[in-house]
Protein backbone atom coordinates (compact mmCIF):
# COMPACT_ATOMS: atom_id res chain seq x y z
CA UNK A 1 0.00 0.00 0.00
CA UNK A 2 1.34 3.55 -0.85
CA UNK A 3 1.32 5.57 1.75
CA UNK A 4 0.35 9.70 0.66
CA UNK A 5 0.66 12.53 3.15
CA UNK A 6 -2.06 13.49 5.36
CA UNK A 7 -2.50 16.83 3.94
CA UNK A 8 -3.25 15.27 0.27
CA UNK A 9 -5.48 12.80 1.74
CA UNK A 10 -7.53 15.16 3.43
CA UNK A 11 -7.21 17.45 0.30
CA UNK A 12 -9.26 14.58 -1.87
CA UNK A 13 -11.14 13.85 0.83
CA UNK A 14 -12.58 17.74 0.75
CA UNK A 15 -12.69 17.53 -2.98
CA UNK A 16 -14.93 14.29 -3.14
CA UNK A 17 -17.31 16.44 -0.73
CA UNK A 18 -16.69 19.52 -2.95
CA UNK A 19 -17.92 17.98 -6.01
CA UNK A 20 -21.24 15.79 -5.21
CA UNK A 21 -23.36 18.36 -7.06
CA UNK A 22 -21.35 18.32 -10.26
CA UNK A 23 -21.18 14.49 -10.41
CA UNK A 24 -25.15 14.78 -9.60
CA UNK A 25 -25.15 16.83 -13.23
CA UNK A 26 -23.19 14.62 -14.64
CA UNK A 27 -24.55 10.98 -14.10
CA UNK A 28 -27.70 12.82 -15.68
CA UNK A 29 -26.17 13.39 -18.94
CA UNK A 30 -24.23 9.68 -18.26
CA UNK A 31 -28.13 8.22 -18.21
CA UNK A 32 -28.96 10.19 -21.34
CA UNK A 33 -26.43 9.32 -23.42
CA UNK A 34 -26.93 5.52 -21.91
CA UNK A 35 -29.63 5.98 -23.20
CA UNK A 36 -28.98 7.42 -26.71
CA UNK A 37 -26.78 4.88 -27.80
CA UNK A 38 -29.45 1.88 -26.70
CA UNK A 39 -31.97 3.38 -28.83
CA UNK A 40 -29.95 3.51 -31.42
CA UNK A 41 -28.82 0.01 -31.14
CA UNK A 42 -32.54 -1.13 -31.07
CA UNK A 43 -33.96 0.57 -33.85
CA UNK A 44 -31.19 -1.54 -35.75
CA UNK A 45 -31.94 -3.96 -34.63
CA UNK A 46 -28.14 -5.24 -33.60
CA UNK A 47 -27.74 -8.68 -33.42
CA UNK A 48 -25.12 -11.39 -32.84
CA UNK A 49 -24.38 -11.81 -35.91
CA UNK A 50 -23.21 -8.43 -36.82
CA UNK A 51 -20.40 -9.00 -34.68
CA UNK A 52 -19.06 -11.43 -36.80
CA UNK A 53 -15.59 -10.28 -38.48
CA UNK A 54 -15.23 -10.00 -42.18
CA UNK A 55 -12.35 -10.55 -44.78
CA UNK A 56 -11.21 -9.56 -48.55
CA UNK A 57 -13.35 -6.83 -50.10
CA UNK A 58 -15.84 -7.70 -47.22
CA UNK A 59 -18.72 -6.60 -49.95
CA UNK A 60 -22.15 -6.48 -47.76
CA UNK A 61 -20.34 -6.79 -44.04
CA UNK A 62 -23.70 -6.10 -42.09
CA UNK A 63 -22.09 -5.29 -38.93
CA UNK A 64 -20.09 -2.37 -40.85
CA UNK A 65 -23.07 -1.47 -42.26
CA UNK A 66 -24.78 -1.06 -39.03
CA UNK A 67 -22.31 0.23 -37.46
CA UNK A 68 -22.07 3.39 -39.40
CA UNK A 69 -26.05 3.61 -39.03
CA UNK A 70 -26.02 3.69 -35.39
CA UNK A 71 -22.93 5.99 -35.10
CA UNK A 72 -25.17 8.15 -37.41
CA UNK A 73 -28.27 7.78 -35.25
CA UNK A 74 -26.57 9.08 -32.28
CA UNK A 75 -25.06 11.79 -33.16
CA UNK A 76 -27.46 13.13 -35.56
CA UNK A 77 -26.17 13.02 -38.84
CA UNK A 78 -27.39 12.10 -42.02
CA UNK A 79 -24.71 9.24 -42.26
CA UNK A 80 -21.56 7.91 -41.04
CA UNK A 81 -18.11 6.13 -41.85
CA UNK A 82 -16.71 4.55 -38.63
CA UNK A 83 -13.29 2.44 -39.46
CA UNK A 84 -10.62 0.45 -38.07
CA UNK A 85 -8.75 1.44 -40.91
CA UNK A 86 -8.45 5.52 -39.62
CA UNK A 87 -4.97 4.71 -38.15
CA UNK A 88 -5.66 7.83 -35.44
CA UNK A 89 -7.28 10.49 -35.22
CA UNK A 90 -5.09 12.73 -37.08
CA UNK A 91 -5.57 10.21 -40.31
CA UNK A 92 -9.37 10.76 -39.75
CA UNK A 93 -9.85 14.42 -39.57
CA UNK A 94 -7.17 14.36 -42.69
CA UNK A 95 -9.40 12.23 -44.33
CA UNK A 96 -12.33 14.55 -43.83
CA UNK A 97 -10.31 17.43 -45.06
CA UNK A 98 -9.02 15.64 -48.48
CA UNK A 99 -12.09 14.45 -49.22
CA UNK A 100 -14.03 17.94 -49.64
CA UNK A 101 -10.90 20.17 -50.30
CA UNK A 102 -9.81 20.95 -53.93
CA UNK A 103 -6.50 22.81 -54.55
CA UNK A 104 -7.81 26.41 -55.25
CA UNK A 105 -9.97 26.14 -52.53
CA UNK A 106 -9.46 27.59 -48.96
CA UNK A 107 -9.71 26.08 -45.37
CA UNK A 108 -10.23 28.44 -42.75
CA UNK A 109 -9.62 27.64 -38.95
CA UNK A 110 -11.80 30.25 -36.36
CA UNK A 111 -10.63 28.71 -33.14
CA UNK A 112 -7.01 29.74 -33.16
CA UNK A 113 -4.10 27.69 -34.28
CA UNK A 114 -5.31 23.46 -34.42
CA UNK A 115 -3.63 20.33 -32.53
CA UNK A 116 -0.02 19.97 -33.47
CA UNK A 117 -0.09 16.85 -35.44
CA UNK A 118 -2.60 18.77 -37.88
CA UNK A 119 0.25 21.57 -38.57
CA UNK A 120 1.89 18.77 -40.80
CA UNK A 121 -1.72 18.00 -42.67
CA UNK A 122 -1.93 21.60 -43.16
CA UNK A 123 1.76 22.01 -44.42
CA UNK A 124 3.61 24.23 -46.69
CA UNK A 125 3.48 24.98 -50.22
CA UNK A 126 6.34 23.14 -51.87
CA UNK A 127 6.72 20.68 -48.36
CA UNK A 128 6.68 17.91 -51.17
CA UNK A 129 5.00 15.77 -48.78
CA UNK A 130 1.45 16.00 -49.90
CA UNK A 131 -0.49 17.83 -47.47
CA UNK A 132 -3.31 20.36 -48.16
CA UNK A 133 -1.07 23.24 -49.13
CA UNK A 134 1.00 20.98 -51.10
CA UNK A 135 -1.62 20.06 -53.10
CA UNK A 136 -2.40 23.90 -53.49
CA UNK A 137 -4.84 24.48 -51.07
CA UNK A 138 -5.01 27.59 -48.80
CA UNK A 139 -5.18 27.96 -45.42
CA UNK A 140 -6.02 30.58 -42.98
CA UNK A 141 -6.33 30.66 -39.17
CA UNK A 142 -7.55 33.64 -36.87
CA UNK A 143 -6.74 33.59 -33.80
CA UNK A 144 -8.89 33.45 -30.39
CA UNK A 145 -9.61 37.06 -28.76
CA UNK A 146 -8.04 37.16 -25.53
CA UNK A 147 -11.19 35.79 -24.00
CA UNK A 148 -11.08 33.04 -25.61
CA UNK A 149 -14.03 33.49 -28.12
CA UNK A 150 -14.06 33.58 -31.75
CA UNK A 151 -12.51 36.65 -33.11
CA UNK A 152 -15.49 37.50 -35.73
CA UNK A 153 -14.38 40.63 -37.04
CA UNK A 154 -11.46 38.62 -38.26
CA UNK A 155 -13.32 35.75 -39.04
CA UNK A 156 -15.42 38.54 -41.65
CA UNK A 157 -12.10 39.60 -43.04
CA UNK A 158 -10.50 36.28 -43.84
CA UNK A 159 -13.45 34.80 -45.58
CA UNK A 160 -12.89 35.04 -48.47
CA UNK A 161 -14.97 33.73 -51.92
CA UNK A 162 -12.40 30.48 -52.15
CA UNK A 163 -13.43 29.61 -48.36
CA UNK A 164 -14.74 25.98 -48.49
CA UNK A 165 -13.85 24.47 -45.42
CA UNK A 166 -14.68 26.37 -41.97
CA UNK A 167 -12.47 24.42 -39.06
CA UNK A 168 -13.80 24.52 -35.37
CA UNK A 169 -11.67 22.57 -32.93
CA UNK A 170 -13.95 21.68 -29.95
CA UNK A 171 -11.56 21.11 -27.32
CA UNK A 172 -8.96 22.62 -26.05
CA UNK A 173 -5.47 20.23 -26.91
CA UNK A 174 -2.91 21.50 -25.63
CA UNK A 175 -3.77 24.91 -25.45
CA UNK A 176 -4.75 26.75 -21.94
CA UNK A 177 -7.97 28.25 -23.59
CA UNK A 178 -11.60 26.91 -23.08
CA UNK A 179 -13.58 24.17 -24.61
CA UNK A 180 -16.25 24.83 -26.88
CA UNK A 181 -19.52 23.79 -25.90
CA UNK A 182 -21.78 22.08 -28.22
CA UNK A 183 -24.35 25.40 -27.67
CA UNK A 184 -21.85 27.53 -28.63
CA UNK A 185 -20.43 25.61 -31.60
CA UNK A 186 -24.30 26.00 -33.00
CA UNK A 187 -24.04 29.59 -32.34
CA UNK A 188 -20.84 29.60 -34.19
CA UNK A 189 -22.64 27.52 -37.02
CA UNK A 190 -25.43 29.49 -37.34
CA UNK A 191 -22.59 32.61 -37.32
CA UNK A 192 -20.74 31.08 -40.10
CA UNK A 193 -23.82 30.01 -42.78
CA UNK A 194 -24.33 34.03 -42.84
CA UNK A 195 -20.39 35.40 -43.68
CA UNK A 196 -20.14 31.89 -46.03
CA UNK A 197 -23.51 29.94 -46.89
CA UNK A 198 -21.03 28.25 -49.52
CA UNK A 199 -18.67 27.10 -46.19
CA UNK A 200 -19.02 23.89 -45.34
CA UNK A 201 -18.56 23.79 -41.23
CA UNK A 202 -16.48 20.97 -40.09
CA UNK A 203 -15.52 19.85 -36.06
CA UNK A 204 -12.65 18.39 -34.62
CA UNK A 205 -15.08 16.66 -32.04
CA UNK A 206 -11.86 14.69 -30.61
CA UNK A 207 -12.92 14.25 -26.67
CA UNK A 208 -15.89 15.64 -27.08
CA UNK A 209 -18.23 12.70 -27.58
CA UNK A 210 -20.44 12.33 -24.36
CA UNK A 211 -19.56 14.81 -22.37
CA UNK A 212 -22.71 16.68 -23.41
CA UNK A 213 -26.19 15.69 -24.22
CA UNK A 214 -26.07 16.63 -27.79
CA UNK A 215 -23.03 16.26 -30.60
CA UNK A 216 -21.97 19.05 -33.07
CA UNK A 217 -23.89 17.55 -35.89
CA UNK A 218 -26.99 17.89 -34.15
CA UNK A 219 -26.91 21.90 -34.23
CA UNK A 220 -25.93 22.35 -37.54
CA UNK A 221 -22.60 21.12 -38.25
CA UNK A 222 -21.69 20.14 -41.59
CA UNK A 223 -19.21 17.29 -41.23
CA UNK A 224 -17.39 16.17 -37.87
CA UNK A 225 -14.41 13.45 -37.10
CA UNK A 226 -13.00 11.71 -34.05
CA UNK A 227 -10.85 8.89 -32.75
CA UNK A 228 -11.44 5.62 -31.56
CA UNK A 229 -9.53 5.56 -29.15
CA UNK A 230 -10.82 8.47 -27.42
CA UNK A 231 -14.42 8.57 -26.08
CA UNK A 232 -16.28 7.11 -28.38
CA UNK A 233 -14.66 3.89 -28.55
CA UNK A 234 -15.18 3.12 -25.01
CA UNK A 235 -11.88 2.08 -23.84
CA UNK A 236 -12.79 -1.36 -26.03
CA UNK A 237 -12.44 -0.18 -29.23
CA UNK A 238 -9.12 -1.36 -30.54
CA UNK A 239 -8.40 1.19 -33.18
CA UNK A 240 -9.97 3.44 -35.71
CA UNK A 241 -11.98 6.75 -36.44
CA UNK A 242 -15.36 7.84 -37.26
CA UNK A 243 -16.69 10.47 -39.86
CA UNK A 244 -20.17 11.94 -39.50
CA UNK A 245 -22.18 14.68 -41.28
CA UNK A 246 -24.20 15.76 -44.50
CA UNK A 247 -23.92 12.12 -46.79
CA UNK A 248 -22.56 13.42 -49.72
CA UNK A 249 -19.47 15.19 -47.97
CA UNK A 250 -18.99 12.07 -45.59
CA UNK A 251 -19.27 10.03 -49.56
CA UNK A 252 -16.27 11.55 -50.51
CA UNK A 253 -14.15 11.19 -47.21
CA UNK A 254 -14.83 7.64 -47.85
CA UNK A 255 -13.74 8.02 -51.58
CA UNK A 256 -10.73 9.38 -50.17
CA UNK A 257 -9.96 6.62 -47.74
CA UNK A 258 -10.45 3.68 -49.80
CA UNK A 259 -10.63 4.91 -53.49
CA UNK A 260 -12.61 6.97 -55.63
CA UNK A 261 -15.93 4.74 -57.21
CA UNK A 262 -14.91 2.53 -54.24
CA UNK A 263 -15.77 4.42 -50.77
CA UNK A 264 -17.42 2.72 -47.80
CA UNK A 265 -18.11 -0.49 -49.58
CA UNK A 266 -15.37 -2.56 -48.66
CA UNK A 267 -13.33 -2.77 -46.01
CA UNK A 268 -12.42 -5.83 -44.18
CA UNK A 269 -13.47 -5.15 -40.34
CA UNK A 270 -10.96 -7.49 -39.11
CA UNK A 271 -11.96 -8.70 -35.92
CA UNK A 272 -12.83 -5.28 -34.65
CA UNK A 273 -16.44 -5.33 -35.03
CA UNK A 274 -17.59 -6.69 -31.55
CA UNK A 275 -15.48 -4.28 -29.85
CA UNK A 276 -16.65 -1.00 -31.77
CA UNK A 277 -20.12 -1.90 -30.88
CA UNK A 278 -19.40 -2.82 -27.39
CA UNK A 279 -16.95 0.63 -27.17
CA UNK A 280 -19.75 2.71 -28.08
CA UNK A 281 -22.34 0.92 -26.18
CA UNK A 282 -19.92 1.72 -22.99
CA UNK A 283 -18.79 4.94 -23.84
CA UNK A 284 -21.22 7.36 -22.34
CA UNK A 285 -20.80 5.50 -18.58
CA UNK A 286 -16.87 5.45 -19.23
CA UNK A 287 -16.71 9.11 -20.14
CA UNK A 288 -18.66 9.78 -17.12
CA UNK A 289 -16.23 7.87 -14.89
CA UNK A 290 -13.18 9.93 -16.73
CA UNK A 291 -15.15 13.22 -16.29
CA UNK A 292 -15.45 12.65 -12.97
CA UNK A 293 -12.08 12.16 -12.71
CA UNK A 294 -11.15 15.40 -14.17
CA UNK A 295 -13.91 16.99 -11.79
CA UNK A 296 -12.41 15.65 -8.56
CA UNK A 297 -8.68 16.67 -9.92
CA UNK A 298 -9.22 20.06 -10.77
CA UNK A 299 -10.74 20.48 -7.05
CA UNK A 300 -7.64 18.76 -5.80
CA UNK A 301 -5.37 20.62 -7.50
CA UNK A 302 -6.45 24.15 -6.66
CA UNK A 303 -6.74 23.35 -3.26
CA UNK A 304 -3.13 22.33 -3.43
CA UNK A 305 -2.62 25.77 -4.87
CA UNK A 306 -2.93 25.19 -8.69
CA UNK A 307 -4.89 26.93 -11.37
CA UNK A 308 -6.96 24.39 -13.30
CA UNK A 309 -8.77 24.63 -16.57
CA UNK A 310 -11.52 24.54 -16.44
CA UNK A 311 -12.25 24.96 -12.82
CA UNK A 312 -13.98 21.90 -11.38
CA UNK A 313 -17.52 23.72 -11.21
CA UNK A 314 -17.32 25.05 -14.60
CA UNK A 315 -19.56 23.17 -17.91
CA UNK A 316 -17.12 20.62 -19.49
CA UNK A 317 -17.13 19.58 -23.00
CA UNK A 318 -14.44 17.57 -23.30
CA UNK A 319 -11.86 15.11 -21.14
CA UNK A 320 -9.04 17.51 -20.97
CA UNK A 321 -8.27 18.71 -17.70
CA UNK A 322 -5.19 21.59 -18.22
CA UNK A 323 -3.22 21.95 -14.73
CA UNK A 324 -0.89 25.02 -14.31
CA UNK A 325 3.20 24.20 -13.01
CA UNK A 326 5.69 26.47 -11.87
CA UNK A 327 8.03 24.91 -13.66
CA UNK A 328 9.30 21.81 -15.74
CA UNK A 329 10.31 19.50 -13.18
CA UNK A 330 6.98 19.99 -11.45
CA UNK A 331 5.59 19.31 -14.49
CA UNK A 332 7.82 16.01 -15.15
CA UNK A 333 6.92 15.14 -11.63
CA UNK A 334 2.98 14.92 -12.46
CA UNK A 335 3.09 13.07 -15.66
CA UNK A 336 5.36 10.78 -13.78
CA UNK A 337 2.91 10.12 -11.07
CA UNK A 338 -0.06 9.55 -12.96
CA UNK A 339 2.05 6.95 -14.72
CA UNK A 340 3.04 5.16 -11.37
CA UNK A 341 -0.67 4.90 -10.73
CA UNK A 342 -0.84 2.47 -13.91
CA UNK A 343 -1.89 -1.08 -14.04
CA UNK A 344 0.19 -1.15 -17.29
CA UNK A 345 3.72 -0.15 -17.10
CA UNK A 346 3.72 1.05 -13.96
CA UNK A 347 7.84 0.45 -13.54
CA UNK A 348 8.66 2.68 -16.37
CA UNK A 349 9.09 6.44 -15.98
CA UNK A 350 8.21 8.62 -18.15
CA UNK A 351 10.89 11.04 -20.42
CA UNK A 352 10.68 13.95 -22.44
CA UNK A 353 11.02 12.83 -26.27
CA UNK A 354 10.72 14.31 -29.83
CA UNK A 355 7.12 12.81 -30.75
CA UNK A 356 6.73 12.72 -34.47
CA UNK A 357 3.84 15.14 -35.21
CA UNK A 358 4.90 17.63 -32.32
CA UNK A 359 6.89 21.14 -32.81
CA UNK A 360 8.21 20.41 -28.91
CA UNK A 361 9.48 17.77 -26.81
CA UNK A 362 6.53 15.85 -24.90
CA UNK A 363 6.33 13.98 -21.77
CA UNK A 364 3.41 11.60 -21.57
CA UNK A 365 2.12 9.26 -19.16
CA UNK A 366 0.03 6.16 -20.75
CA UNK A 367 0.03 3.10 -19.00
CA UNK A 368 -2.74 2.05 -20.95
CA UNK A 369 -4.15 -1.34 -22.65
CA UNK A 370 -4.43 0.56 -26.25
CA UNK A 371 -1.61 2.21 -26.63
CA UNK A 372 -1.72 5.67 -26.64
CA UNK A 373 -5.81 5.29 -25.97
CA UNK A 374 -6.50 8.45 -23.90
CA UNK A 375 -10.11 7.68 -22.83
CA UNK A 376 -7.74 5.50 -20.37
CA UNK A 377 -5.84 7.76 -18.28
CA UNK A 378 -3.47 9.21 -19.94
CA UNK A 379 -1.19 12.67 -19.34
CA UNK A 380 0.77 14.66 -21.26
CA UNK A 381 2.58 18.03 -21.61
CA UNK A 382 4.37 19.70 -24.11
CA UNK A 383 7.58 20.82 -22.36
CA UNK A 384 7.50 24.30 -22.88
CA UNK A 385 6.65 27.78 -21.07
CA UNK A 386 3.95 28.24 -19.69
CA UNK A 387 4.14 24.77 -18.15
CA UNK A 388 0.94 23.15 -17.99
CA UNK A 389 0.07 19.74 -17.95
CA UNK A 390 -3.16 18.14 -19.04
CA UNK A 391 -4.34 14.97 -17.90
CA UNK A 392 -7.83 12.91 -19.37
CA UNK A 393 -9.31 9.78 -19.48
CA UNK A 394 -9.74 7.17 -16.62
CA UNK A 395 -11.50 3.72 -17.40
CA UNK A 396 -12.74 4.09 -13.58
CA UNK A 397 -12.84 6.99 -11.22
CA UNK A 398 -11.26 5.23 -8.87
CA UNK A 399 -8.33 4.50 -10.84
CA UNK A 400 -8.48 8.61 -12.02
CA UNK A 401 -8.03 9.32 -8.13
CA UNK A 402 -5.16 7.19 -7.23
CA UNK A 403 -3.17 8.82 -10.43
CA UNK A 404 -4.18 12.21 -8.95
CA UNK A 405 -3.00 11.60 -5.22
CA UNK A 406 0.40 9.43 -6.90
CA UNK A 407 1.09 13.16 -9.25
CA UNK A 408 0.67 14.94 -6.10
CA UNK A 409 2.98 12.69 -3.83
CA UNK A 410 5.46 12.82 -6.49
CA UNK A 411 6.07 16.70 -6.15
CA UNK A 412 6.00 16.16 -2.53
CA UNK A 413 8.53 13.26 -2.59
CA UNK A 414 10.80 15.74 -4.72
CA UNK A 415 10.29 18.43 -2.14
CA UNK A 416 7.93 20.10 -4.94
CA UNK A 417 5.08 20.58 -3.42
C1 LIG B 1 -6.20 13.70 -30.21
C2 LIG B 1 -6.59 14.87 -31.01
C3 LIG B 1 -6.31 14.92 -32.38
C4 LIG B 1 -5.48 13.91 -33.12
O1 LIG B 1 -5.68 12.61 -32.78
P1 LIG B 1 -4.46 11.56 -32.80
O2 LIG B 1 -5.14 10.28 -32.56
O3 LIG B 1 -3.53 11.96 -31.70
O4 LIG B 1 -3.83 11.63 -34.12
C5 LIG B 1 -6.76 16.03 -33.07
N1 LIG B 1 -7.43 17.01 -32.47
C6 LIG B 1 -7.70 17.00 -31.15
C7 LIG B 1 -8.43 18.14 -30.53
C8 LIG B 1 -7.29 15.92 -30.39
O5 LIG B 1 -7.56 15.90 -29.09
Amino acid sequence: MVVFAKDILEAAEFAEQEIESAVKVLDSIVDKNQWKVIEAFQRHQVSDYHFAGSTGYAYNDRGREVLDLVYADVFGAETALVRPHFASGTHTISTALFGVLRPGDELLYITGRPYDTLHKVIGKSGDGTGSLADFGIGYREVALTPDGGVDWEEVALAVTDKTKVIGIQRSRGYDWRSSFTVDEIGGMTEKVKTLAPQAIVFVDNCYGEFTEELEPTQVGVDLMAGSLIKNPGGGLAETGGYICGRRELVEKAAYRLTAPGIGGEVGAMLGTTRGLYQGLFMAPHTVGQALKGSIFAASVFRRCGFETKPAWNAPRTDLIQAVAFAGPEQLIAFVQGIQRAAAVDSHVVPEPWDMPGYEHPVIMAAGTFIQGGSLELSADAPIRAPYIGYMQGGLTYSHVKYGVLMALQSMRDQQLL
